[in-house]
């Protein structure tokens, strides 16, 4: 095979020959003549902080995706909500930060008398109509952090909805097969998938059946160890769990991420766990060779997971996800500790404009936010990973080389190797994630059109 471009380490190369022998790069050979494959080769992507199962599970759901206004979203939930036959409509994937205003508990009530759930993107926040206040209260009693008054719920409910409306083992099955099928058609090979018990036990249970392509690499929430204790240790090609989740704040969009000065409109958000908790925490997990993932997007946050990290040995074992808003130390500490950091290039895309969602609520805390170029300068330990918010990296990758901040501007290779060759180092996988002889051959194909769309 000889590509017309070709992405070697840092570096794009022409006319590049590639031999594949049993699975393995053998050879590479730069300017070998006239391509039969056109467009960029680059090493098949690494996604490395994923809910892949869970989205596919939401593809089931009518979803609010790209609705720019609350007058078009309410035309759509009126339109869609006789599609489902559960007896509790459940929406998924509003994005209310360029509304005019959120939607509440009385624009729902008046559409439907049916219990109704509205999930918000980032998952930590939902609005829920009477109804399905009513429902929720007769099968669980009080639900935490749901306020009856208006109808909104952050971080429990929203983050836990298979807990409260579970799919069946059936329903999981196919999601992570139809997630399969979604991965590769976006040249994904290997995710960091956050995954509750159950989903793991149906993950290990189709491995087992070799029915797995993409190499699933997961971190189950700590607070369900239990539930899984007996398959800690089963490991294979494609399926080991690496990590242990916890959520150290919540989410900008839902105010509930933990920042050392209020939001413009005076709300704070708080650390959701102690400094003890979570040592106890990390020394569980190092006890069963994992690392920590710990959610933390505040600074707040971040300064918790640095601090107590500090406290292990072995930091560079475990990992902060979204690292979003650290002050300039919290860098430059998480850079000399080794920390993994896995990063979302989508967020800034998608909220991160001077005009966006998180200059709006953040005021000039916007300014400490995902600095790529200056992480790449320190040589911090990270990866990008698209958290699903959409699935897939080509729009994270237009958020790090459009960054709205110019000086933190990544190039396209840079910008690609942060999703390959580094999200595979995360993960602890060396055998791919580089165009190298003596690699697995897992390569993806960017075409010219993907690439026009990108560098436009
Ligand atoms: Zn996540």
């Amino acid at each position: 095979m000889i590509f017309s471009e070709c992405l070697i380490g840092k570096e794009i190369r022409r006319n590049v020959r590639i031999d594949v022998d049993e699975g393995y790069i053998r050879n590479i050979e730069v300017e070998a003549g006239s391509p039969n494959i056109h467009g960029l080769a680059i090493p098949s992507f690494v996604d490395t902080h994923t809910h892949y199962i869970s989205y596919s599970l939401s593809l089931n759901r009518p979803r609010l995706d790209g609705i720019r206004s609350l007058n078009d979203a309410l035309d759509f939930i009126r339109e869609h909500i006789e599609d489902s036959l559960g007896e509790v409509v459940i929406m998924e994937g509003y994005d209310d930060s360029s509304w005019e205003r959120g939607i509440t508990k009385e624009d729902l009530d008046k559409i439907t008398d049916k219990p109704l759930v509205l999930r918000r993107v980032c998952g930590h926040k939902a609005v829920l109509n009477s109804s399905a206040i009513r429902f929720l209260k007769g099968k669980f009693g009080d639900i935490p952090n749901l306020n009856e008054d208006t109808g909104l719920a952050v971080e429990d409910l929203p983050l836990s909805l298979s807990k409260y409306f579970p799919p069946t083992d059936e329903e999981i099955e196919n999601a992570i097969l139809n997630a399969e099928r979604l991965l590769m058609g976006m040249g994904i090979i290997s995710v960091g998938e956050n995954a509750s018990h159950r989903y793991i036990k149906k993950l290990v249970k189709l491995d087992k059946k070799n029915a797995l392509k993409i190499k699933w690499r997961v971190a189950a929430y700590f607070k369900q160890l239990e539930n899984i204790k007996d398959i800690l240790d089963y490991e294979s090609e494609n399926f080991r769990i690496v990590g242990l989740k916890e959520f150290l704040d919540g989410s900008v969009g839902a105010k509930t991420a933990a920042f050392s000065k209020s939001y413009s409109d005076g709300s704070t958000g708080k650390l959701l766990k102690t400094d003890e908790e979570l040592e106890y925490m990390m020394k569980t997990a190092e006890r069963l060779n994992l690392g920590v993932w710990w959610h933390a997007i505040g600074d707040l946050a971040i300064e918790q997971a640095l601090r107590v990290l500090r406290r292990s040995k072995r930091a560079d074992k475990h990992r902060i996800e979204h690292f979003e808003f650290p002050r300039e130390e919290h860098y430059k500490i998480a850079a000399d500790m080794g920390v993994k950091l896995s990063l979302q290039p989508n967020f800034v895309r998608r909220w991160g404009n001077l005009d966006g969602m998180y200059r709006r609520l953040l005021g000039d805390m916007f300014f400490w936010g995902n600095r790529f170029s200056f992480l790449e300068n320190l040589g911090a330990n990270y990866a990008f990973g698209s958290d699903c918010m959409p699935p897939g990296p080509i729009y994270g990758i237009l958020g790090a080389i459009y960054h709205p901040l110019k000086d933190e501007r990544l190039s396209l290779e840079t910008a690609i190797y942060r999703y390959t060759k580094t999200g595979a180092e995360i993960l602890g996988d060396e055998t791919y994630g580089e165009i190298s002889v003596g690699k697995k051959a897992y390569i993806t194909v960017l075409s010219r059109e993907c690439l026009e769309g990108i560098l436009h």
